[in-house]
This record gives structure tokens, sequence and C-alpha cells, in this order.
């Protein structure tokens, strides 16, 4: 070798090795960097870092303080002041819509006077314009002193420009103001319907109560929803979302509404979160997705369209669900099953051919044995790698099934909330044997199967810090059960003392970090997009949530004092608390 051609290439190592320390050294642009935190990653190893950066959607880098203050050149800079950082909240069964739903209806249930029940409806009548109808369900005059029908005279004090139509707790009557009566043209002479009655007073005026049949008499007046009121339910929906740090919400169950809803919005940009969609049964929308495939991340990975909602049972507090044996307070009855064997077995192998996943409701052991058979049988004929089919409940559970969900790679979709809600009955239904395997996280998950997490919003809360504390405590939010003397007290039967010392069935519940992970990642692997969010690692979206303290550290009775303060989407923020 001459010594040019030596010199020549030790030139060029140099000149490589000054790049590559270029490279290496030279800070890269960021849009923000968030600094002195204490961010769960909830990767793999569960790795803490103090600091992470964020440029569009997306996370670029995490590490300590100083090494990401040293890497990237941000625009903005957030101090995190020692917070906890954790992943955006995935909530992987809610019902969206109806949440926006009964945000704008007056809530009545539980009042305990005609003027409570009134001062709730002028709180609702407060936001709206002179004219709109204001509607509400829930009230019930058995639990009000008296136990006298309400009258219009109160609704017109609270409402006296908005027509007010409340619904009893049964839906058999309805409870109106005189601008409705007006508005429906009911006067004295309105003669009562067939089957129907117009309450009244001596004189024979109507007094604003409707039962059965006349209900209809004012019904036909309330006008359908708007556009506008749909939008309104929509960015209700949202906000009591993302209050809470959810990020990502699994829809279970839309129709062509909430497809045009949610696409309206996201041309608008005013879906502040993702949702993940199940279509819900195999009705005129499901033939549609057939026929085009599912909708994957679209309007920049707000909304995905790649998943069908059967149901196989009812519930199981009014002993729909159903069990193998019969109930244990309704001996005779083993409830029902809504679907066919055989529809379950088809539409699961129609969703298999066409690349979507199913989500089915199954309550009782009878429903969730059926569910499991048929998925098996549907996978058997289309075997598709990682089809990741999801019962929903997966309530109660026959022992020997539990270890199907791990053989057939079925994940069970749990609602911890449901668990502590239900307790105080459950085991009245099912006796002592069955509850051994009712809400059975411990169980299931010493199979090796994950349990992605969710609430079943509006039947419960939203907030997924009450689900993380329901699966780590088995309690309600009283602290109960915190010994047997609390399962006397509170729990309609106790066959096992032993069941109700520090928690109901407290071998069921789960670690803090499968908690963590069951709103978290867990979620984001039942949808298939655990490589897009539920940890916070480079290349993913960088939706997280700050918290006022450590949730995978407090103790557990405060973990319900656990406050979201910070909710961001795509490295937007969208939700922050008054502090
Ligand atoms: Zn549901």
């Amino acid at each position: 070798m001459s010594s040019r051609l030596k010199l020549a290439l030790v030139i060029l190592l140099v000149l490589t090795v000054i790049a590559v320390m270029l490279i290496r050294f030279t800070p890269r642009e960021a849009d923000t960097i968030y600094v002195n935190g204490v961010v769960h990653t909830m990767d793999d190893d569960n790795s803490l870092v103090e600091a992470f950066a964020v440029t569009g959607d997306r996370i670029v880098g995490t590490g300590s303080t100083s090494g990401i203050e040293r890497r990237f050149r941000a625009r903005d800079t957030v101090d995190l002041k020692g917070r906890a950082v954790f992943p955006g909240f995935i909530d992987s069964h809610g019902h969206f819509f109806s949440l926006g739903l009964a945000k704008m209806t007056v809530d009545l249930l539980g009042s305990t006077t005609e003027q409570e029940a009134a001062v709730r409806v002028r709180e609702r009548v407060l936001t709206l314009s002179p004219g709109k109808w204001v509607r509400g369900r829930g009230w019930d005059q058995n639990e009000w002193p008296g136990r006298q029908f309400p009258t219009h005279a109160s609704l017109d004090r609270v409402a006296p420009n908005n027509p007010a139509y409340m619904v009893r707790v049964d839906g058999h009557a309805v409870w109106v103001n005189r601008k409705a009566m007006e508005i429906s043209g009911i006067s004295r002479s309105t003669p009562d319907p067939a089957g129907g009655k117009i309450e009244r007073d001596k004189e024979g005026n109507p007094t604003g109560v409707f039962v059965d049949n006349a209900v209809q008499l004012i019904q036909s007046h309330v006008p359908q929803m708007s556009d506008d009121e749909e939008m309104e339910a929509m960015h209700l929906a949202s906000q009591e979302c993302v209050k809470y740090g959810l990020t990502t919400i699994g829809d279970m169950g839309i129709d062509t509404t909430e497809v045009r809803l949610y696409k309206r919005l996201i041309g608008a940009g005013q879906l502040p979160l993702r949702i993940y969609a199940a279509i819900g049964g195999v009705g005129e929308l499901w033939t549609e997705f057939l026929k085009s495939g599912p909708l994957i991340g679209y309007g920049n990975n707000h909304l995905t369209i790649r998943a069908l909602k059967l149901y196989i049972d009812g519930a199981l507090g009014s002993r729909g669900a159903a069990l193998i044996e019969p109930y244990r307070d309704d001996p005779g009855n083993r409830g029902l099953t809504v679907s066919s064997e055989e529809l379950i077995k088809s539409a699961s192998i129609d969703a298999l051919k066409h690349g979507f996943q199913v989500c089915t409701h199954a309550i009782g052991d009878r429903g969730n044995d059926i569910v499991l058979s048929m998925y098996a049988a549907a996978l058997q004929e289309v075997p598709v790698h990682d089809a990741r089919l999801r019962i929903e409940h997966a309530q109660v559970l026959d022992s020997a099934d539990i270890p199907k969900f791990k053989e057939f790679g079925i994940i069970p979709s749990m609602q911890p909330t449901h668990c502590t809600s239900d307790m105080y009955w459950a085991e009245a239904r099912l006796g002592p044997q069955r509850i051994r395997y009712a809400y059975a996280w411990r169980s299931l998950l010493n199979t090796g199967v994950i349990i992605p997490g969710g609430s079943d919003f509006p039947v419960e809360s939203p907030n997924p810090i009450w689900g993380i504390y329901a699966a780590v405590t088995r309690k309600d939010r009283q602290g109960r059960p915190q010994d047997p003397a609390d399962g006397r007290k509170f729990f309609e039967v106790m066959s096992d003392t032993s069941a109700f010392d520090n928690g109901w069935y407290a071998s069921q519940k789960m670690t803090r970090e499968e908690a963590l992970r069951s709103f978290t990642n867990w979620g984001a692997w039942a949808m298939f997009e655990e490589h897009l969010k539920g940890s916070l690692q480079k290349g993913m979206l960088a939706d997280f949530v700050v918290l006022s303290s450590d949730l995978a550290t407090v103790p557990d009775k405060e973990i319900l004092d656990v406050k979201v303060l910070k909710t961001y989407v795509g490295g937007k923020e969208v939700f922050s608390a008054r502090e």
C-alpha cells in the first residue's frame, strides 16, 4: 500500500469518527421536552425515566433529565416537578355516545324529594337556551315523603321557558311542566287514551304526570335529537373521558350514527382522544364493513373500527346471565341466551375472514362456555394467527373453562368496578362454589393471559383510577369489606368468613402492576395497538397523563385520592386540572 493511500485511509477514518461524534452529540430538534418527572414507561422492564422528548404526536426519546437536555434542542421545556407520569389510560370497554347522552339528560335516580329532583333539573336548564327541551330520567315518588306523584308546578318554577320531560324510573310514566303540556296541546278537555291515564286535580286539570299510553301524548312532541345536540353529546363524553386521563376508548357497540359523528368530529379537529370501535351486532353497518374491511388509524390514529360486538346473554343482577346450573336464589332459572350459538360461530368466521376482531358480551358460566366453544370452532375453520378474540366481562366462569382463554388465545376483557358494585349480592345469585370463579382475575392471570380493563361507562363511572383501586383491593370506595364484620353488615350472603378479610374474595386481587397494565398497555394489546400506545417509548404516540401522586406506589387506600393533573394526546394537552 502506498503511503499516499495510507494517508487517505487515515483521513477518511478520522472524518468518519468526527461525523459520528457530530451526529451523536449534536442535539436533535424536538417540539417539547418533559423533564424532572417520575415517568413510568410501562415498557416490558417497567423502566422508570425522568424525562422524554416529543416531536409532532410521537415520543422521540426517553432518559434522564440531563441526557434528554443534552440530546434534544426543544422549543419548549416542561418541568414535571417530580410528578408521576403514566401512559394515557385506556378503557377497553365503554359506551361513548351513551355517556354523552347521559350527561345531557338529568339523572333523577336517588332524588329524595320532589324538590331535590327539581333542583337537579334547574342545573341542566341553566345550560340551555329558552325553548330547548330538558330531558331526565329516574324519579320515583315511592322514594319521596308522602309517595305522591309530583306536579308540573315544581318544574314550572325551575323551567319556566323550557319544556321539561322527566321519565319515571321504570319508564312507565312521565312528569312534565306546563310548557311541555302547552306544546303538546294538552288541556282539561284532553281525554285519557285507552290504556293510559292523565293525572288530574279535583277540577280535572292535568297535573303534569302521564301514565302508560298517555306518555305518548307528550312523547310525540319531543323533538328528535338535532345534529347540534348529538355533537354536544360527543363533546360532553370527550370532556368527561380526558378529565379522567383516558386517551383511548374501546367503544363497544357503535352504529352508523357514531361513525358519522366520529368522522365529523375528527374532520373538525374536535375529537381530543382516540377511539377503537366495535360495530354493534350483525346489522347493516356490519354488512357494509364486511365489504370495505376494517378502518384502521383513521384521522391520524383517532379512529379504528375493526371489531364486531356480539351478546350471548344478559346480566347477573336481573338474573339474565346464562348459567350452567340454576340461580341459587331462583331455582329453575338458568338465565337466558340472547343469540344462537350458530350466530356467534358464523359471525366470528365472517369476522376472522375479513380481518376483524370479535368482542362478545358473556356474563354467566354457560354464556362464557358457549362463546369459548364457538370461538374455538370458528378459529378451527379460519385459523388466523393472533386473532385476539375477546370475551367482554367474562364474569362467572366454570373452573374448567379458565385455562381455555390461554389455550385458544382469547382475551378476557373485564371491568373491576363491576366486581365491587355487584359483590354485595353476587353470592346470593351464585352460591358458595360458583362465586369462587366470579370476577376471577387472579385465576385467569395465573394461566398467562392478560386482562384489559374497562368500566363499561356509563354503567359505571369512566374513572380508571376507581377501576385500578377495585382491581387491587376488591373493596368498595368506603373500604368494605375490611373484615367479616363488614361482610355480615353489608353483604347479602357470607358463606365463608375468610373470604371477607381485607377485600372480597381477596385472593383474586390483581397486583398494582397488573392493574396499571390493565388500564394501559394490556388495553393497547387488546386493540392490536401495542406498537402505538400503552407505554411511553421512542416511536410511540405521546399519549400520557401527569398525576398528583404516584399511582404505582401510594398505599392502597390513597389510590382514590390520586388526581389527574394533565392529559396529553399526541403531544397535545387536552385536559388541565385547576390546581
Ligand atoms: Zn357494555
